[in-house]
């Protein structure tokens, strides 16, 4: 089984993507962590995505895909993968698909978590913390239990993030559509795309991806 998992921030990725690789033996290879890894085992490709990165550049494509290749021709992909953070661009998108056919690990679909960015707006920019202690509150889940008191330290004053204020969380979400939009695109004329609801609880949408995941297996 071998799968892309897409969502906008906020949308519920990350705990979708523990769910599934619970569930199915297939490797989860996020871009972070592949270029974490390649860097911290040092081969010719991580050191060359670290001398980009240690000048502050972006990774050209062909190191971001060459690395991609040697991931997939690790030994827990055998029974499948789940890739997360790539592709980002059609032309990774194309690379892939020359990828996968030359290691015969061809994708089997491209599961997008689809949240109204609306709503993802207002859960991203909830978030508030107390300016005391550091503590964490969200307007829609998780107020102090005293309104207005921090359920830590007791304190009256709060603050928001400037990552959390809504025109960044705006513009966070508006860079994500557009470079998600022609992606779903490729994947939609390829019939490969698949589209679950996440604005539900987390357990429902999971039973959607399952059954997804069920009917290709
Ligand atoms: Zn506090």
């Amino acid at each position: 089984m071998n799968l892309i998992l897409m969502g906008l921030p906020g949308a519920g990725k990350g705990t979708q993507a523990e769910k599934i690789v619970v569930k199915y033996p297939i490797a989860h290879i996020s871009t972070g962590d592949m270029f974490r890894a390649a860097m911290a085992n040092g081969t010719e490709l991580g050191k060359q995505a670290k001398s980009y990165m240690d000048q502050g550049q972006l990774v050209p494509d062909e190191v971001t895909e060459g690395l991609v290749k040697e991931r997939l021709q690790e030994p827990d992909t055998e029974s499948g993968y789940m890739l997360d953070g790539f592709p980002r661009t059609i032309a990774q998108a194309e690379a892939l698909t020359d990828i996968t056919a030359e290691l015969n690990k061809p994708l089997d679909a491209v599961i997008n978590i689809d949240v109204d960015p609306k709503i993802l707006a207002d859960r991203l920019s909830a978030r508030y913390i107390c300016k005391t202690c550091g503590a964490t509150y969200n307007k829609l889940y998780h107020n102090p239990k005293v309104e207005g008191t921090c359920d830590r330290c007791g304190g009256h004053e709060f603050f928001q993030r400037d990552d959390d204020k809504p025109e960044t969380v705006q513009n966070r979400l508006q860079v994500n559509i557009e470079m998600n939009t022609p992606l779903l695109d490729f994947y939609a004329d390829r019939k490969l795309l698949y589209t679950v609801n996440g604005d539900q609880d987390i357990d429902a949408v999971f039973a959607e991806i399952e059954k997804i995941l069920a009917a290709m297996a």
